[in-house]
């Protein structure tokens, strides 16, 4: 049996959109991903295209079912009337949006490593509505947007920040925007505090 690969192995694929480049938040949002003790594995500047991004957004099948229902209930959460019940013309809509958002300007993708990683950089990113993300998430605290607005001007939300949403997905989205060779395998010298098991390695 195959051995099984330990969680400091996980990987994500994280991307500060054209919005968070064009507003100078690169390094604020590199900084909260080093803070929690990941690790870069990759990181580039990127002028995605078009297609590009179509393959990225469908790389899961179910993403247009699962975005066109969330913003379904985002509508209803707030006893608003969505533009249309059904999940797929949203989705088709959406992502002809985000094809002109993410195409607008560079992007810098990059690749991060650590125990829990998706899950962690979900939690830190936040919600992918501005108006409801929490307080302390990068795109609740660096820029307000919402449904209504984005709708009402028929653009893609601006929210700053992509990242994947399960490890399954990290998987598919890693290789699209990276070569195997432009991923680093290294040792980061904190990496021992957070997972060495026994810790006899800091005392002389
Ligand atoms: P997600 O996979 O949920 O992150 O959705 C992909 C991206 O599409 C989001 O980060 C937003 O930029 C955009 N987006 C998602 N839902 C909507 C929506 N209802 N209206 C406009 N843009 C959206």
């Amino acid at each position: 049996m195959a051995e099984k690969q330990h969680l400091s192995k996980e990987r994500t694929l994280v991307m500060v959109k054209p919005d968070g480049v064009q507003r100078g938040l690169i390094g604020e949002i590199i900084k909260r991903h080093e803070s929690l003790g990941f690790k870069l594995v990759a990181i580039k500047t990127v002028m995605p295209t078009e297609k590009h991004i179509e393959e990225h957004y469908t790389l899961d099948p179910e993403w247009r079912k699962v975005t066109g229902e969330k913003t379904i209930a985002g509508y209803k959460s707030k006893g608003m009337t969505p533009p249309s019940n059904d999940p797929f013309e949203i989705t088709d809509n959406i992502l002809k949006c985000l094809k002109k958002y993410m195409t607008s300007g560079p992007a810098i993708a990059m690749v991060w490593q650590g125990a829990h990683v998706v899950k962690m950089v979900r939690k830190i990113v936040g919600g992918t509505e501005p108006l409801t993300s929490d307080v302390g998430t990068i795109r609740g605290d660096y820029v307000m947007d919402s449904y209504e607005m984005s709708d009402n001007d028929g653009r893609a939300i601006r929210n700053l920040i992509h990242a994947s949403g399960s490890v399954e997905e990290a998987a598919m989205e890693i290789p699209h925007w990276f070569d195997e060779k432009e991923l680093i395998d290294y040792r980061l010298v904190g990496e021992q505090i957070l997972y060495d098991v026994n810790l006899d390695g800091i005392m002389e």
